[in-house]
């Protein structure tokens, strides 16, 4: 599959809700990516980033503010109904809370049939029925598993009836919001390892949100870094670990654990200093400014582009000012 191939472009999104006085939150703001085909893309952040409104009005859940985003050259925000019901089956989620996502009164089977009832795909009950036995185990239960009620299960046997749920409907796209974010950490890698299995099965493309950067180290392509409704950094997995550029995806990335006791004590920890800014009313020059250790007089004045520094390195800092502008 070409991996240049966009299934998802979003271009200068921007969400906004008013606030008191008249004010405005800016929870996303001029953020542009693409996803391709086939790829896990992470985004991380911290909590009020703006990362899972971003993935919310990417998929049409939200109305937007400004800006587009289109699923195949095709605007989301713009479908009629007949093709938001094909992009509601093409587009499916993973939600952060499987305790809140799940009915835990409702039978595991009736949960997994719903999509494939409402697209028609079943042409008989037996034919669903070997259906929701294949999604049960391909996601790691089994076939008896569907007459029980979702309260039987675990946090982490509820996550994998929520990834059968998605599947159910044969998606090209999974929208995962922080999915293992709730769920024990002992749990957490079969979880992440599921996913990245059921990806390459499937050739799924996948949107991966996650507020720790050691969660999204394995699963992502691609991996873009949020900070207070800005993507400051986006470039390769391997790129962001090996050589980060943004001060604050640096801070990110020292706070990451490493297993090797040796390697880690001679690991420099950024510390942050004070708090993110509030969303209403974000400072004017560059959103990280206060809290940035190489922060000049410039980033207090003037708010930093995204450019790309090097080939397929997206960063908004005044470190790497240059004239080429815009996200690919
Ligand atoms: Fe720091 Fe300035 Fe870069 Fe912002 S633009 S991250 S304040 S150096």
């Amino acid at each position: 599959m070409d991996k240049r191939d966009k299934l998802l472009e979003v271009k200068n999104l921007k969400k906004y809700y008013p606030a008191a006085q008249k004010q405005q939150l800016k929870a996303v703001d001029d953020v542009s990516f693409d996803i391709y085909e086939g790829e896990t893309l992470g985004i991380v952040g911290e909590s009020g980033c703006g990362k899972t409104t971003c993935g919310k009005t990417c998929l049409g859940m939200y109305g937007k503010t400004d800006g587009e985003v289109l699923f195949r050259g095709k605007d989301v925000h713009l479908m009629n109904k007949k093709e938001h019901f094909e992009f509601t089956k093409k587009v499916q989620m993973i939600f952060q809370d499987p305790y809140a996502s799940l009915d835990p009164h409702q039978k595991v089977y009736d949960i997994i049939a719903e999509g494939i009832r409402i697209h028609k795909m079943a042409g008989s009950r037996q034919e669903e029925n070997r259906m929701v036995a294949e999604l049960l185990e391909m996601v790691g239960l089994n076939a008896e598993h569907a007459l029980r009620n979702v309260h039987e299960f675990s946090g982490g046997q509820r996550q994998r009836i929520g990834i059968a749920r998605a599947l159910s409907v044969n998606p090209e796209f999974l929208f995962c919001d922080e999915p293992i974010s709730a769920l024990d950490v002992s749990i957490q890698a079969q979880i992440v390892n599921l996913l990245m299995k059921l990806q390459k099965e499937k050739g799924l493309t996948m949107l991966f949100i996650a507020h720790d950067l050691s969660i999204v180290k394995h699963i992502s392509d691609r991996i873009g870094v949020m900070y207070l409704g800005k993507m400051v950094e986006l470039t390769d997995s391997s790129k962001l670990y090996s050589n980060p550029k943004h001060p604050y995806t640096k801070a990110l990335l020292s706070a990451v654990p490493i297993a090797d006791p040796d390697t880690s004590a001679k690991k420099e920890r950024i510390v942050l200093k004070g708090d993110v800014p509030s969303p209403v009313n974000p400072p004017e020059g560059c959103r990280f400014a206060g809290r940035c250790e190489k922060c000049m007089e410039i980033c207090r004045k003037k708010a930093p582009r995204i450019t790309e520094v090097e080939e397929g390195h997206y960063v908004a800092c005044h470190l790497y000012n240059k004239d080429k502008e815009g996200v690919k």
